[in-house]
C-alpha cells in the first residue's frame, strides 16, 4: 500500500492549526503550512515510522546542537529551549539496518542546514516514507533498499529550526551560536560555510558575524558541522579520500568510488554540484555533470555548478564541496521550490512530484555513481501477460536523460557520456546484476533491427511455464559501447497457476530458454557480446 498523506486543516478564527495525517495518525504542522510537519511533528512521525518498521528504519542520536553543548548560554531574548537539541540520523535499508554493512552502497541526504528553509525536511521525509512503504511492493525500491543504505539527517541545525518556526518573521538561517556583531541579534554561524575545505576562501563566505553567510571562527567550529561531518566520515570509505584535498583540486576521484551525498535546500529551482567554491569544472565533471543533468531530467532545475551558465555565486566551506573534495564521494544539492516558507499548493503539486523521482533515481547510482551515471538508462519498462507469455519491453537510452537539458536550452550541448551506442540490454531473473554469479539466469534482450544506436527499444518474451508460480523480480541493465553499465531498473512479474500451466504449441520456440552467464566477460564491462552466438533464445515482442 502506498502511503496516503491526508491533509487535515483544523481552522480556528484567529490562527489555523494544521496537521498531517500519516497512517491514520495526526502530526503537528507549521501554522498556515498544512503540508509541512513542524520539527516536533516530524520527529514524532519518524519515531513512529521506525517503531512500525524496525527492520527498515533505525534512528540514531548522532550529536548535539550548539545550545545543547552550551546549556544556559542562549541569547536571553528569544524563547529558546535552554537544553538545545539532539541531532538524529535515520538509516533506511532492508535487513539489519542498525549495523553498517560493508557491501551496500551508502547514500547520505541532509536537510535543515538552513533553518528558514521549511520545505526540505518535509521533502526528505516524504522520500523516506516512499522508500519504507514501497519495500516489497515496488520492485525498484525493494532493490534499492536491499543494496543501499539511505542515511538521512532531517535537521542538521535543530536550534535554528526551532527559532525559525517560532519566529517566522526573523527568517533565521544560521545556528544559535551567539557571536554578536555590535548589539544586533543577527548572530549565528552558517553551517553551510563552516566546512573544512576551502574554508573562508575569498568571496565565498563572510567573516562578519552579522552576515547570513558568516563562516564561523574556524573550520568545523560548530557542533552541528562536527556532528554531520563525523557521521559522514564514519559512513563513507576512508580509502577514497585524498591525502591533501586543498592541494589536489585537479586530481579526479575516478570511476570506482562508492557513495553519494545530497543536501536539500530552498529555494529557486537549482541542482548544484562541485565546484561550488569557484566557477570552474571539477576534475570529475563528466560524471558530476551527467548526474546533475539527469536530475534536471526529473525536476527541470537549472545547473548551478562551475563553468555552467547558471552558476550564481561561489560558496566556500560549503558542505557539498567538502563531501566531494575532501571525502571523495559524489555530491550534489537541490534548491527546491520558490520560497523559504513554501506554499503548500506548489509543494504538493510540483516540488514533491518532480523531486521524489530524482531522489529515487539518484539512489540507484550510489554503489558506483561515477560509473553507472555514464551508462545507459532503462526507461519505459513494461510487462504484459499474453496467453502464457510474459512480454517484457523497455527503452534503453544512453542520451535521453542526460541530454534533456540540451533539448530544452541552447546553453547546453549533447553531453560526452550520452551518445554511445547501446551494446547490450540484459535481463536477470530473480537476482540483481551486482549479486549474479555464474549459475544465475539472465537473458539478452533484442531490438527488432539489432542494436545499432544510442536509443533502442528492446524486448523479450519469457514463457510463463518456465517460471515457477508466484512473484519474480526482473532486473534490467543496459551497457553502452564504451563499456559503461547503467543503473538497474526492476519490475515484478507475478506468475499465476493458470499461466504456468499454459501449453505452447508452435510458440514453444519463442524464447524463454535460459543461459548461464559468462561471468568473466560480464564483469569485464567493456567486452561486447556477440549476439549472433546467442542462438535466438530471445525475441522482441
Ligand atoms: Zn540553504
Amino acid at each position: 500500500m502506498n502511503l496516503q498523506l491526508c491533509l487535515t486543516l483544523l481552522a480556528t478564527t484567529a490562527i489555523s492549526i494544521s496537521t498531517i495525517v500519516v497512517d491514520a495518525k495526526t502530526y503537528a504542522t507549521i501554522p498556515n503550512h498544512s503540508c509541512l510537519r513542524s520539527m516536533d511533528g516530524m520527529m514524532e512521525s519518524m519515531t513512529d515510522l521506525a517503531s512500525a518498521h524496525p527492520n527498515l528504519v533505525t534512528i540514531t542520536d548522532i550529536g548535539d546542537s550548539w545550545l545543547k553543548n552550551n546549556v544556559g548560554r542562549h541569547d536571553g531574548v528569544h524563547e529558546i529551549p535552554d537544553g538545545g537539541y539532539d541531532i538524529y540520523a535515520l538509516n533506511i535499508t532492508a535487513g539489519d539496518s542498525a549495523r553498517l554493512s560493508n557491501d551496500k552502497g551508502k547514500m547520505l541526504i541532509t536537510s535543515g542546514v538552513h533553518a528558514r528553509e521549511w520545505a526540505p525536511p518535509e521533502l526528505l521525509a516524504r522520500f523516506i516514507e516512499q522508500l519504507v512503504n514501497g519495500y516489497n511492493s515496488d520492485a525498484d525500491i525493494t532493490s534499492i533498499l536491499q543494496h543501499t543504505e539511505v542515511h538521512a539527517i532531517l535537521y542538521v541545525n535543530p536550534d535554528g529550526r526551532f527559532v525559525s518556526e517560532k519566529y517566522p518573521e526573523l527568517y533565521w538561517r544560521k545556528n544559535m551560536h551567539p557571536i554578536r556583531c555590535g548589539g544586533g541579534m543577527e548572530y549565528g554561524v552558517d553551517i553551510n560555510r563552516n566546512s573544512d575545505f576551502m574554508f573562508a576562501k575569498d568571496g565565498g563566505s563572510s567573516n562578519h558575524p552579522c552576515d547570513d553567510d558568516y563562516h564561523g571562527p574556524s573550520p568545523e567550529s560548530e557542533p552541528e558541522s562536527q556532528t554531520l561531518m563525523n557521521y559522514a566520515r564514519n559512513l563513507f570509505p576512508e580509502s577514497q579520500r585524498k591525502s591533501d584535498p586543498a592541494n589536489q583540486l585537479d586530481v579526479p576521484l575516478g570511476e570506482e568510488i562508492m557513495g553519494m551525498y545530497i543536501d536539500i535546500h530552498a529555494s529557486g529551482g537549482y541542482v548544484y554540484y562541485p565546484w561550488g567554491h569557484e566557477d570552474s569544472r571539477s576534475p570529475d565533471d563528466d560524471a558530476l555533470q551527467a548526474l546533475g543533468r539527469k536530475m534536471n531530467y526529473f525536476n527541470g532545475y537549472k545547473l548551478w555548478a562551475g563553468d555552467q551558465p547558471d552558476f550564481l555565486y561561489a560558496a566556500s566551506g560549503d558542505i557539498s564541496d567538502y563531501m566531494y573534495g575532501a571525502l571523495g564521494v559524489a555530491s550534489l544539492g537541490f534548491e527546491i521550490g520558490s520560497d523559504f516558507q513554501q506554499n503548500c499548493n506548489e509543494f504538493e503539486d510540483e516540488v514533491v512530484p518532480i523531486n521524489l523521482p530524482a531522489l529515487l533515481y539518484a539512489a540507484k547510482n550510489v554503489a558506483k555513481p561515477f560509473s553507472t551515471i555514464k551508462g545507459p538508462d532503462v526507461l519505459d519498462l513494461s510487462v504484459r501477460h499474453v496467453n502464457g507469455d510474459v512480454r517484457v519491453s523497455a527503452h534503453a537510452s544512453d542520451g535521453k536523460m542526460v541530454n534533456k537539458i540540451a533539448t530544452d536550452s541552447t546553453d547546453f550541448q549533447e553531453h560526452v557520456t550520452g551518445g554511445q551506442g547501446i551494446s547490450e540490454v540484459r535481463i536477470f531473473l530473480d537476482v540483481h546484476p551486482d549479486d549474479a554469479t555464474d549459475s544465475d539466469i539472465s537473458y539478452e534482450m533484442e531490438a527488432l533491427d539489432g542494436l545499432d544506436s544510442s536509443e533502442e527499444t528492446v524486448g523479450i518474451v519469457l514463457r510463463a511455464s518456465t517460471l515457477s508460480v508466484g512473484r519474480h523480480t526482473l532486473f534490467l541493465q543496459a551497457t553502452d559501447s564504451d563499456g559503461y553499465k547503467g543503473p538497474v531498473s526492476s519490475v515484478y512479474v507475478d506468475i499465476t497457476d493458470i499461466e504456468a500451466r499454459t501449453r505452447h504449441g508452435k510458440t514453444a520456440l519463442r524464447g524463454g530458454r535460459s543461459t548461464r552467464r559468462n561471468n568473466t566477460s560480464e564483469r569485464g564491462g567493456s567486452t561486447r557480446r556477440n549476439r549472433t552466438s546467442e542462438r535466438g533464445r530471445t525475441k522482441s515482442p
